[in-house]
């Protein structure tokens, strides 16, 4: 968050601010036709334990498409940010409060509908992230991709690392994905344990974009789960499994996260994402 105007106090966080919901129909129109792309985050509304936000899964993606924008401007493509979706899938925090989901066909249905109208509108591209690492979500996202694309003929696709590719089973050659490098280990791998939600990673990217939003006198207390990849299994199989398997709400290690850790993870994510993008458009001759 940055700080707003000598002595007015830092704005709130806000998931619109920098997308294309803050144009006006005629500035939209007009990117269209210079040939700017689009990148679009789909997150969740779900329990990130007792010190993260419902909203980590929006607010997380949404800030690492700000970075990505950004470098894609250096490189002179011009994209703008749809404003994120937020009522994906929950099967793993499905036990939880507020971690509520819809059904996959309503989802990939609603995705289709909204890129048949980009696509309306003249946008050539689309670029779909995940903000929610439940597989059932990511297998969702690339179903409404699918659907978008059979659907408006315009070149769409799922941003994703290899990693997550494969946990989903999809085939690497699938026109509808734009596989980015894998990122570098985190600090914590090869550690054996396990630490994947609103824990060290997902709570040091949260202190970065939104750390007024962080509860931090709760994180510092939390132990870490020290759960291993046997559990991890059991956890991912979601709803009481995973309650149970993670009953404060969180798998890893929150009081390890730090700010500057966050960073670099946001930045890495958002430089690997903005060279396969870049390297997409180039293969296909896109103007911009
Ligand atoms: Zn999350």
């Amino acid at each position: 968050m940055s700080a707003g105007p000598a002595g007015a106090p830092a704005p709130r966080p806000d998931v619109l601010a920098d997308t294309l919901a803050e144009l006006t129909w005629y500035e939209v129109e007009a990117a269209a036709r210079r040939g700017a792309v689009l990148l679009w985050a789909f997150g969740v509304v779900e329990q990130h334990g007792p010190h993260l936000p419902t909203g980590t899964d929006v607010y997380v993606p949404s800030a690492r498409l700000r970075e990505v924008r950004r470098l894609l401007a250096e490189r002179d493509v011009e994209a703008l940010i749809v404003p994120a979706y937020y009522w994906g899938v929950n099967v793993v925090s499905g036990s939880f409060p507020a971690s509520w989901g819809v059904r996959p066909e309503l989802m990939e249905q609603v995705m289709a509908d909204l890129l048949a109208g980009m696509a309306r509108d003249g946008f050539g591209h689309v670029f779909c992230f995940s903000g929610h690492g439940d597989a059932l979500h990511n297998r969702t996202v690339h179903a409404g991709v699918r659907a978008g694309r059979a659907r408006s003929g315009i070149d769409i696709s799922f941003v994703l690392e290899p990693e997550l590719a494969e946990r989903l089973g999809l085939d690497p050659d699938d026109p509808c994905l734009t596989r980015h490098a894998s990122p570098p280990p985190s600090p914590t791998s090869g550690s054996g344990e396990v630490d994947v939600h609103a824990g060290r990673w997902e709570t040091s990217l949260m202190m970065h974009a939104h750390p007024g939003l962080v509860r931090e006198d709760v994180r510092a207390q939390l132990a870490p789960t020290g759960l291993g990849p046997d559990q991890l299994a059991v956890w991912r199989r979601g709803y009481d499994e995973a309650r149970r398997t993670t009953p404060l709400g969180y798998l890893g290690d929150p009081a390890s996260a730090g700010r500057e850790e966050g960073q670099e993870t946001l930045r890495t994510g958002a430089e690997l994402a903005a060279d396969a993008i870049e390297a997409r458009l180039r293969s296909q001759g896109h103007r911009g």
